[in-house]
């Protein structure tokens, strides 16, 4: 087995823009510059004793890649030291990491406390799925500590948020819910999916588990589909190792690396991609069609400061509310030249999506106003394109309102 080009100790200590490159690789006998792809199911033993021992060891040897595979392992190791995390397993989708991080800690009997503003695949696990397991699921207002507190005073096995919010933009402080979730004796995990690696570090905060789907900004070219669950080298190997193993949760090495490759960028996208949403945002303020901008590195945001505190910059997405409505933001949508409308998000590529119909079209509509996501509510997740262009596009879009 190739030993890491990097020792994990050197590689610790390296900057982020380093380690996107670099973190994680592995060279096989012919020397390649490129992780290679190992496109390949099984793996082979010289002998019938070579193959008895690979299975009683601790699964360091390749044996079958729905256990492990020599790309997914690059890709794995490679977030994992951006993240600054004991472990990582890559997952097929991000809602397998959703899914495999909260089902392989909780039992029948226990209690899930999440905050209500949830991606639309995260609450129906959530509120529909654990529940028929047994799991007792509470959601609470995310943005609120005294609710947090009050759901967590009888103990909770996990406790699940997302940070910002997808679509409204709501932050939760977490630090303060960390040792929240530690008093009542659970695990804190965060989907950091619209913050990304580079731009908040649950982890560092108090979090235990991080989840990703790479399918967005790590991909970020909008070509396949992954996931993350990154955690102590504990919570890996007790709670997730056995379930990963049995349940095949586990992400394709061509789509490894492919993500491997998105890595490569992620710095550089960023960079142009939230000052392209932070100029959007101030413009969009600005506009008379729009009513109120959601963006959380605008002073405007209500929870500004606490996003402020942790998070380094404000992101790629703005969600904003378009006057007249449904009839108003559909009329944006369909005038629109360059912003595609996809419900993806974090791609080179413009993306505009309207929630209310789309990804929470299955919440009932007193479900969607509490959680802010109005008829008149479009997310918009900011691409590569010039700035110029983009403000344009959106002006005549409105313009159209
Ligand atoms: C997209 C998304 C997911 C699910 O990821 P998939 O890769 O589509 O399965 C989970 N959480 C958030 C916040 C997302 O945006």
């Amino acid at each position: 087995m190739p030993a890491p080009i990097l020792p994990p100790e050197f590689a610790a200590a390296l900057a982020p823009a380093t380690l996107l490159v670099r973190g994680g690789s592995e060279r096989s006998a012919y020397e390649e510059t490129s992780e290679a792809l190992f496109l390949t199911s099984g793996f082979v033993y010289r002998s019938a004793a070579e193959a008895e021992a690979a299975f009683k060891a601790d699964g360091s040897r390749y044996v079958y890649s729905r256990y492990r595979n020599p790309t997914v392992t690059m890709f794995e190791e490679r977030l994992r030291l951006i993240e600054g995390a004991e472990a990582c397993r890559a997952t097929a989708s991000g809602m397998a990491a959703v899914f495999a991080a909260l089902f392989c800690k909780l039992r029948a009997g226990q209690r899930l406390v999440a905050s209500r503003a949830l991606f639309g695949s995260c609450h129906y696990i959530v509120a529909d799925l654990l529940p028929r397991y047994g799991v007792e699921t509470v959601l609470v207002d995310g943005r609120d500590l005294s609710a947090w507190e009050e759901a967590l005073a009888p103990g909770a096995a996990v406790v699940f948020c997302e940070s910002p919010s997808n679509p409204a933009m709501e932050i939760v402080d977490i630090a303060a819910v960390a040792r929240l979730a530690h008093r009542a004796g659970a695990v804190l995990v965060v989907d950091n999916v619209f913050a990304t690696p580079l731009l908040q570090k649950p982890l560092a905060l108090g979090a235990d588990v991080v989840v990703y789907s790479a399918t967005k900004h790590i991909d970020g070219q909008g070509r396949a589909l992954g996931g993350a669950i990154l955690a102590s080298e504990k919570f890996i190997r007790e709670d997730l190792g056995q379930f990963y193993r049995h349940t095949g949760p586990s992400l394709s090495p061509f789509n490894a690396w492919l993500l491997l490759k998105g890595l490569e960028t992620l710095e550089l996208r960023l960079e142009r991609q939230c000052r392209t949403a932070a100029a959007i945002a101030r413009h969009l303020a600005a506009h008379p069609k729009v009513a109120h901008v959601l963006y959380p590195g605008s002073p405007s945001h209500p929870q500004y400061e606490l996003a402020q505190r942790q998070m380094s910059a404000g992101g790629t997405l703005i969600a904003f509310e378009i006057a007249g409505g449904k009839a108003g933001a559909f009329r944006c949508l369909d005038a629109l030249r360059l912003v595609d409308i996809s419900n993806n998000l974090g791609d080179s590529k413009s993306l505009i999506t309207h929630p209310a119909t789309t990804t929470h079209s299955r919440l009932k509509p007193e479900q969607r106003a509490v959680l802010g996501i109005t008829d008149g509510l479009v997310r918009l997740s900011a691409g590569l394109e010039a700035e110029t262009d983009l403000l344009a596009d959106l002006d005549r879009a409105l313009g159209a309102v």
